[in-house]
């Protein structure tokens, strides 16, 4: 079904407030097969809020409106709603006790104009609102239907869950599967370039690429009759992107590098040290990120100068002074450093660039990373071409953990 959102409030058009609900929304209404096509923002204002909605119905059939159902002057969305689709208000019983006990509870005075909010356009389907005073509501017409929800994110989202998501599955007519594959070590164009004899002339399942901070996610979706159908689907497609793309692949159930990481050092029962310079201690910090990190990180080392390479982890002052300290060499060293010294089963190590400054004749975004595991030991080399510190430093922690992952996977 052809969707669009209409987000309601001048705070939004000011930049105070982010518009997290049309977010929201589309990433729920997304995953349901409901084709999102439009997001209108407008302010708190009869006329424009009018335009817009009738804009939005011109082209689609169901609009979501967030924002303006409140009790004071200023929200007018439901009588708006109600006007434009040629229903009456009446007053529902149901609301004013609802809004009776919620004032009960916290002790305050209902004003007078909270009643405001019990007028609900005849012929809609309330969705009572548990978690707020204002209700929502979906009210259909003709074949196209608005729904209503409160702005602030935490009661629109009640409202989703509890009630717009259920009204809404009665009008899909079909049933949709889908997986997010997690990628890293090919920037999105390559990959998708790759995928290009799948992408190409596929309607159903679609394949989404997006690029996130160094990763690229794949977004593998079916719509069928059936949940089988849509899931075969799906998972055929799957085994078709293994085929191409299965090493850049680290997850299929949309989880983060580092859980994966850690779950894997513990299924296998290692533990792992790392060395760190120009990462300073990041990688450290990623594995110790996910719950549970104790069992697979005891020591870890921040060698940012060339004497604490030396004196930390054992790399030799003439290694350094031979090959330069970003090199395969000195990081393949750390790397054993960080194993010996911590007595852990894999020591990883990084030495490089993160920039936006490189030493003479070197580039930022040149970097190394050492890894010792067992007797598998070596560095493998990483060039960004960027010289943004901050991206350069979390790409590098993403390689590390990239590196262990295929180490023991
Ligand atoms: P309202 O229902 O229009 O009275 O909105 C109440 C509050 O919800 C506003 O002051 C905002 O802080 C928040 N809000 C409204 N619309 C949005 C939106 N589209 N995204 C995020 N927050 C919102
Ligand atoms: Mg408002």
């Amino acid at each position: 079904m052809r969707t669009s959102i209409l987000a309601v409030g001048t705070e939004l058009l000011f930049g105070q407030t982010v518009n997290t609900n049309a977010a929201f929304l589309s990433d729920k209404l997304n995953h349901m097969g409901f084709d999102v096509m439009y997001h209108f923002v407008v302010g708190d204002n009869p006329d424009r809020l009018r335009e817009k909605l009738a804009e939005a119905f011109s082209d689609t059939d169901l609009v979501l409106l967030t924002g303006g159902l409140g009790p004071t002057q200023d929200d007018l969305t439901k009588e708006i709603v109600a006007d434009f689709m040629g229903a009456e208000l009446y007053r529902d019983e149901k609301v004013i006790e609802d809004l009776k006990a919620f004032f009960e509870r916290h002790g305050r005075q209902m004003s007078e104009n909270n009643i405001k909010q019990a007028y609900l356009p005849v012929g809609c389907t309330p969705l009572y609102n548990a978690s707020g005073t204002a209700p929502g509501f979906a009210l259909e017409k003709d074949g196209k239907i608005a729904i209503c929800f409160p702005g602030p994110p935490r009661e629109m989202k009640w409202l989703w869950e509890n009630g717009a998501k259920q009204y809404l599955e009665g009008f899909m007519e079909k049933k949709m599967f889908y997986r997010v594959i997690r990628t890293i070590g090919r920037g999105e164009s390559d990959l998708e370039m790759d995928l290009m004899p799948l992408i190409d002339g596929q309607t159903d399942p679609t394949i989404a690429t997006y690029a996130k901070e160094g990763e690229c996610t794949l977004r593998v979706a079916s719509q069928r009759d059936t949940m089988e159908e849509a899931e075969k689907a799906v998972e055929e497609m799957i085994a078709r992107i293994e085929g191409i793309a299965g090493e850049y692949i680290y997850s299929y159930d949309d989880e983060e590098l580092n859980e994966v990481v850690v779950r894997l050092l513990k299924e296998k029962g290692l533990t792992i040290s790392a060395a760190e310079s120009c990462t300073g201690g990041k990688f450290a910090a990623a594995i110790t990120d996910v719950a549970g990190a104790s069992e697979v990180i005891q020591y870890s080392y921040v060698t940012y100068s060339c004497q604490a390479k030396t004196d930390m982890v054992g790399v030799p002052a003439e290694m350094i002074e031979e090959f330069s300290v970003v090199s395969p060499e000195v990081a393949e060293a750390m790397a054993a450093g960080a194993r010996a010294a911590s007595g852990a089963d894999i020591g990883i190590a990084i030495t490089g660039y993160a920039g936006p400054e490189a030493d003479p004749g070197r580039e930022a975004g040149e970097a190394y990373i050492g890894y010792a595991y067992g007797d598998k030991t070596g560095a493998v080399e990483v060039r960004t071409s960027r010289n943004f510190r901050k991206w350069n430093r979390n790409y590098f922690v993403l390689r590390m953990l990239r590196t262990v992952y295929k180490l023991i996977k």
